[in-house]
């Protein structure tokens, strides 16, 4: 319950509720709920983390029993979605998302060292294969845009039409996949992750965008033509080109 989101302010009068409630397939769920002053006449204001919009009906005659049973049919509409992102995380290394949440539609999946796929799931069509985009060395994007077997898995069927082996939590380690910013050692620089990748596929090294920035700036080996700079990976000596980073000082 101390999720840290309580900042704003009830006026008086005005009760927040926590209701429980677990879908069939196990998973628990919390829709909060907020007494207006005038309750029941007005509706209380829910809301939940999930994926889609949340409109539960309300008159003045309904009760929080109610409420809740609407809330228990709305998650059943989105238990295919969420078992389709449970076989994903349990499956796959999540770059992406940190730390899922209900409502998050994407996730970011390690294919090998500094190959990724980016997925967004449609939370009303979960079967479907999601819009999918490869980042990483090959800077091809493969994107695949129909399903192959309706009765496999959306894992399955990412496996099979991209021809990809998704490394696991039980066949590899985290760290095998080297997704940190070569120059600053960290994921997460303010908003930005590192998507400026090394061209050369042995060495396919990403960074942040203002890290190699200032990085090749600094260099007197480096050239800058308008807002792009030339210069070699720190890695490899390769070439390799920024762009400025539009907040870089
Ligand atoms: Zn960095
Ligand atoms: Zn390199």
């Amino acid at each position: 319950h101390r999720d840290g989101r309580r900042s704003d302010k009830s006026p008086s009068g005005f009760r927040t509720l926590r209701l429980r409630a677990e879908d069939s397939c196990g998973r628990e769920h919390v829709l909060t709920v907020k007494l207006k002053s005038k309750h029941p006449a007005e509706a209380p204001d829910c809301s939940a983390d999930l994926p889609v919009p949340l409109a539960l009906p309300w008159t003045p005659q309904s009760t929080l029993e109610q409420l809740h049973a609407h809330f228990l049919l709305v998650l059943e509409s989105l238990t295919q979605f969420w078992d389709v992102l449970d076989e994903i995380d349990s499956k796959t290394w999540i770059l992406e998302p940190e730390r899922p949440s209900r409502s998050d539609t994407m996730r970011r999946i390690a294919i090998g060292n500094n190959v990724s796929i980016k997925v967004e799931l449609d939370p009303r069509h979960p079967k479907m294969l999601p819009e999918c985009c490869l980042l990483g060395a090959e800077h091809g994007a493969a994107c695949a845009s129909a399903g192959r077997n309706p009765d496999a898995s959306v894992l399955l069927n990412l496996r099979d039409v991209l021809e990809i082996q998704f490394p696991s939590p039980a066949t590899h380690d985290k760290s095998s996949f080297n997704v940190e910013c070569g120059i600053c050692y960290s994921y997460r620089l303010e908003a930005a992750v590192p998507d400026q990748v090394c061209n050369d596929p042995r060495c396919g090294q990403p960074f942040h965008q203002a890290c190699l920035y200032e990085w090749l700036r600094a260099l007197p080996s480096s050239r800058q033509s308008f807002s792009i700079v030339f210069g070699e990976c720190p890695y490899c000596g390769k070439p390799i080109t920024v762009k400025m980073a539009a907040h870089a000082p």
